[in-house]
């Protein structure tokens, strides 16, 4: 038996028709670069997280870069985030010419200890980047009572949090703007790069749109130098298409999960991820926790079970990020758990007897 980590085939098979009418569709209608169909996924989406601006961009990378630049984050300022975290949240902080200043995580739900993060706020911060990590979301209302307290500016990273929930608001509609990708992978993912930017802020979102059309609203009017940050027709398309189902598939995650969490129950040699009171997990990734984590990987490789580490080595301790001189005891969770997370298969159509298999080879390991 093989399962692999991640499956975007499956899916494919399940609304092929309307994908391959889309795709057919921009290109009858030429609309390669902006256009209906970008517009309308903009609409859609907006609607469907209830805010009033949806920006489309290139890629969920370029979308925190943009937030950042338009909030006026830039060198000599500092923006607090995350220790365990995909290097997009914090290389677009440097980007800017700001320094990246990072906190620990927290140990139960992998995302930032907000305990620690007051400690860190200096005359110089700007803004907090929280990421709703694995599909968990972030602890937000401490978060927001330090940034009004210090007059902080929260961009929240949602790329692998699509239609999580905190307190049953859907993350992405707490902070000032939030960025999400649609990198194949993720839990809403196009066929290629795809990313875009919410918020309510209308003056925020215009300068957003403007930035990443090369500083123009309109065509040959440049009020400010921008970059080329756009949605593409085929990714809009697409994403249209999948939009429908997203709900749906969410489900079908948490049933994986929650699965998971029963034919698990026994591995006492395994910690299995846990969802807080406050939070409406989407489980992008199902990432369990071992002392044996190496043993249980080659275990699960040797029998046909793909799996992968988020993250091997926290970000303040990359190369990248070593002029700052992090070391392990900074940031002890973060460190600790690198050696320990492990993620096993997780995407919506896994099947049952492919999570029996699994979870097998996982108890049956170490
Ligand atoms: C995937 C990801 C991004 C970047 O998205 P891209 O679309 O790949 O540029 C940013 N932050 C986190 C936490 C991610 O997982």
């Amino acid at each position: 038996m093989k399962v692999p980590f991640v499956d975007l085939y499956a899916q494919y098979t399940t609304i092929q028709t309307d994908i391959d009418n889309a795709i057919k569709n921009v290109i009858s209608d030429t609309a390669f670069i902006g256009g209906k169909y970008v517009w309308e996924f903009e609409e859609n989406y907006a609607e469907l997280y209830g805010v009033k601006h949806c920006i489309g961009v290139a890629n969920g990378t370029d979308a925190i870069y943009i937030a950042l630049k338009m909030l006026e984050v830039g060198p000599g300022d500092e923006v607090i985030t995350v220790a365990n975290s995909w290097i997009s949240t914090s290389e677009t902080i440097g980007q800017t010419g700001a320094t990246p200043v990072f906190v620990d995580i927290e140990p139960d739900y992998y995302t930032i200890d907000v305990t620690k993060i007051e400690e860190k706020i200096t005359d110089r911060t700007k803004a907090i980047i929280p990421v709703h990590l694995y599909g968990h979301p972030a602890n937000m209302d401490p978060i927001l009572d330090l940034c009004k307290k210090y007059e902080l500016k929260i961009i929240e990273d949602c790329a692998q949090a699509h239609f999580a929930e905190y307190k049953g608001k859907r993350v992405g509609t707490i902070g000032d703007i939030a960025t999400f990708s649609f990198y194949p992978g993720k839990n809403l993912g196009a066929y290629g790069d795809a990313g875009c930017i919410i918020t309510n802020d209308d003056a925020l979102a215009e300068k957003c749109r403007r930035f990443a059309n090369h500083g123009a609203l309109v065509k040959h009017k440049h009020t400010i130098e921008g970059i080329n940050s756009r949605l593409d027709g085929l990714q809009a398309a697409i994403l249209n298409a999948k939009l429908p189902h997203i709900l749906d598939w969410t489900e079908a995650r948490r049933n994986v999960a929650n699965q998971y969490c029963e034919l698990l129950e026994s591995a006492n040699h395994v910690v299995l991820p846990k969802e807080a009171e406050y939070a409406k997990h989407v489980y992008h990734l199902f990432v369990i926790r071992s002392k044996n984590r190496d043993e249980i990987k080659a275990f699960l490789e040797e029998n046909g079970v793909g799996t992968a580490i988020h993250y091997p080595t926290p970000l303040p301790l990359l190369d990248a990020y070593s002029q700052y001189g992090y070391k392990g005891d900074n940031i002890p969770i973060a460190n600790e758990y690198s050696k320990m997370i492990l993620s096993i298969p997780m995407y919506p159509e896994l099947g049952l007897p492919d999570q029996y298999f699994v979870s097998e080879g996982i108890r049956k390991c170490c």
